[in-house]
């Protein structure tokens, strides 16, 4: 049985689903003609709804999305659900290295006391028919004056999680996935979601 689909041809997403979910997982490969959803919304929860809705209407099948994104305190909550494409929609190369790079740059003057940010993730299911769910998961901590570490994507390099020293690009995939927006919010969603399948059925 195909029990869930998440809306992303992100390898790394469904890994991730799949260590956390003990239902099957496909991903958006699996359905050739998925519609790409333009993220529109407001909030990280509607964008998520958006995508879960449109998935789930398309396959037929009990389908899941997220979206993410950074919250820097000190502008405002921003870049928010534009932070993927922070500096710029037709940006050339390196896109991530030009968000961050952005973020660092208006921040150039901002205090280490002021430097709080937080990391948001929604994740939402969608069963057709009706039910919906959606769940939030946050990670705290700070924006750096300088980039550093290889791992993980996107503001990474400049995001060092409360409790840690290192940023989330110098943690390990486990490490991670133990105190990341992501992971909590995927694990929260596992916690309901053979609740929701079975009432759905
Ligand atoms: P999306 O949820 O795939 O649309 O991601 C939105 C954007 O938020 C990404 O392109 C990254 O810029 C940023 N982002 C989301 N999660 C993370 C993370 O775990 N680390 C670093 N950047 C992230």
């Amino acid at each position: 049985m195909t029990g869930l689909v998440l809306a992303t041809r992100n390898a790394g997403k469904i890994a991730e689903l799949r260590r956390i979910l003990e239902v099957p997982v496909a991903g958006l490969e699996d359905f050739p003609g998925a519609p790409e959803v333009a993220e529109t919304e407001p909030t990280f929860e509607g964008n998520a709804l958006l995508k879960a809705r449109a998935i789930a209407a398309h396959t037929g099948l009990p389908a899941v999305a997220d979206d993410s994104g950074l919250c820097v305190d000190a502008l405002n909550g921003m870049p928010g659900v534009l932070s993927a494409r922070w500096s710029g929609r037709f940006g050339q190369g390196d896109k991530d290295r030009a968000n961050l790079e952005l973020v660092l740059d208006q921040l150039a003057d901002t205090p280490d006391a002021r430097r709080g940010a937080h990391f948001v993730c929604a994740a939402a299911l969608v069963i057709p028919g009706g039910v919906e769910h959606c769940v939030e998961g946050r990670m705290h901590g700070r924006i750096i004056a300088a980039p550093r570490g290889e791992g993980g994507f996107g503001y990474d390099p400049v995001f060092v999680p409360d409790g840690h020293t290192r940023t989330s690009a110098e943690l390990t995939a486990e490490e991670k996935d133990a105190i990341s927006h992501r992971g909590r919010a995927f694990r929260a969603l596992a916690e309901i979601i053979p609740g929701a399948l079975a009432t759905a059925r």
